[in-house]
């Protein structure tokens, strides 16, 4: 009797989970995950806003909708922990959804445009509207990204005010930026730091050398293990010696725990110093890419043009693509963000890697050539299609009935 009845409900728990319905079914697609170490053909199944399994051969008929993902990569929705969003005022910065969703990212870290005076006019008039989940560095400037003289200004770096907005939104600020800081004494990046400890964030360090105020100092003495230099092939912060070897000071660096982000920028990205430090083994933790109205022209600053910079110049597509998810996060502090795990929210990007002749521009406008480049075919967001460059979630409108089947 005890064992038929265990029969009876295993059989109606197999039926149960045979019987669940995907709203929507990616099929096929080379999946790469590097969180959970998946690289291989498997199909990405979403309930709702969530995915609830990745595998292979999942049955097409217990879709609603399937999208046939043979001639692409599946990717976790990627991430972009340095950017510049429509925070107001800010007239370089640019609207988060038409600037992200298009490039695969889901999730963005504005790095530093609001502080403690303008955050919270931010999160009601730019954030909570966005269709990407937008995170923050909050400015140690109280005025954000205010320019010149605010933002050298001392006054302005109340350590108490920022503590208390990043504790009062933690759900949205992730750490404290300093950037653009000119004279010479460490105010800007100790009071910075100051206040991402108070708040148990990281600090995101835009770091300028003064004499007296050096770069090897900033990154063994005043940063902490996980806090993150960004412009790291920049060419304010000394990374070369004159025969364009490493400083040893900055495997130093790395082995205290200081991270090292990209910040693409206008101004900071040059294939000078990328490209030999890649050849010598020193890789980014994570790529972003100050993206804003002046680097998203000449030297394109979109995150598919800045991974695709560094798919030719060494780098694997799982190393960018574990740059831009679960490395992302983990810097971050936002562990469940960046993965394709069945339980977390169906951000998903499904990428296609073009082969060909390419050409790539960076700050320094030179120009290094590849044979690689990266573009999204589609964006899906919390579970729904956000973009679809190539129609393949569309049908042939021959065979799409009358206007009223549009939902
Ligand atoms: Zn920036």
């Amino acid at each position: 009797m005890k064992d038929a009845l265990l029969v009876f409900v295993f059989t109606a728990t197999t039926a149960a989970a045979q019987a669940q319905i995907y709203d929507l079914l990616l099929k096929n697609g080379h999946v790469l995950d590097p969180a959970n170490h998946r690289n291989a053909r498997m199909d990405v199944a979403v309930v709702g806003t969530k995915i609830v399994k990745v595998a292979a051969n999942l049955p097409a008929r217990q879709a609603r909708h399937v999208i046939d993902a043979s001639q692409y990569y599946l990717t976790p929705g990627l991430i972009d922990i340095h950017t510049h969003f429509d925070a107001q005022g800010a007239d370089l910065n640019l609207n988060p959804d038409h600037n992200a969703l298009r490039y695969g990212v889901t999730t963005a870290v504005d790095a530093g445009s609001s502080g403690a005076d303008n955050f919270e006019s931010f999160r009601k008039h730019v954030i909570d509207k966005a269709k990407i989940r937008l995170l923050v560095f909050l400015n140690i400037v109280a005025a954000g990204m205010y320019g010149g003289h605010v933002e050298d200004d001392p006054k302005q770096m109340n350590v108490a005010k920022a503590v208390a907005m990043a504790r009062q939104h933690k759900d949205v600020i992730v750490g404290i930026k300093t950037a653009h800081y000119q004279p010479p004494d460490w105010i800007a990046v100790d009071n910075a730091v100051k206040a991402a400890a108070q708040s148990g964030t990281v600090c995101m360090v835009d770091f300028h050398p003064k004499p007296g105020r050096g770069y090897r100092e900033l990154i063994l003495k005043h940063m902490r293990p996980g806090d993150i230099h960004t412009h790291l092939y920049g060419r304010l912060t000394p990374q070369l010696d004159a025969n364009k070897k490493l400083e040893p000071y900055m495997l130093e660096a790395r082995k205290r725990g200081v991270l090292f982000d990209v910040g693409h920028g206008a101004g900071s990205f040059w294939f000078r110093i990328a490209v030999p430090a890649v050849q010598q083994g020193f890789l980014p933790d994570t790529i972003s890419t100050d993206i804003h109205k002046r680097s998203i022209m000449l030297p394109r600053a979109t995150l598919l043009d800045v991974m695709s910079k560094f798919l030719n110049s060494g780098l694997t597509l799982d190393q960018v693509i574990e740059r831009t998810t679960v490395n992302a996060a983990k810097a971050i502090r936002r562990p469940a963000l960046g993965t394709l795990s069945e339980g977390a929210e169906a951000d998903i990007a499904v990428l296609e890697l073009e082969r060909g002749q390419f050409a790539f521009i960076d700050s320094g406008h030179a120009k290094l050539t590849g044979t690689q480049r990266l573009r999204a075919a589609l964006t899906v967001r919390a579970g729904k299609i956000v973009w679809d460059a190539d129609g393949i979630a569309a049908e042939d409108w021959r065979g799409a009935g009358p206007y009223s089947n549009f939902k």
